[in-house]
């Protein structure tokens, strides 16, 4: 992955959230499939953004996994972690309808549904 991708899909992450750019990037780690944190392809946790090995950014859906654990990345430097399932849910939402949006704007029919992880 680049940096300009990153740089990219972070402003548009801002961009659609409202959220600052932040003053700190995240450190991105690009990783195995099955080093993954989760059976997923993009994570955030902690300021590490786990991407995938093989997550194909040519793709518009690929790009917008990044940009929804980007917007974790907002979220967490405007707001701190999430604190309780509300404010996670409250989260989850946000990057979903951003990577939703991002989609829409990219031209791609394929939509991100919510799911939230139990803790
Ligand atoms: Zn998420």
């Amino acid at each position: 992955m680049t940096t300009r991708l990153l740089l990219q899909l972070l402003l548009a992450a801002s961009d659609l959230t409202g959220y600052p750019v932040p003053e700190v990037m995240p450190h991105v780690a690009i990783v195995a499939p099955e080093v993954m944190p989760c059976a997923c392809k993009g994570a955030y946790e902690g300021g590490t953004l786990w991407v995938s090995g093989d997550l194909d950014l040519a793709k518009p859906f690929a790009r917008s996994v990044l940009l929804h654990e980007l917007v974790h990345h907002l979220q967490e430097q405007a707001a701190g972690a999430p604190r309780g399932q509300t404010m996670r849910v409250r989260f989850e939402r946000e990057a979903v309808e951003a990577q939703n949006r991002y989609l829409a704007l990219q031209g791609s029919g394929q939509r991100a549904a919510v799911a939230v992880r139990d803790e």
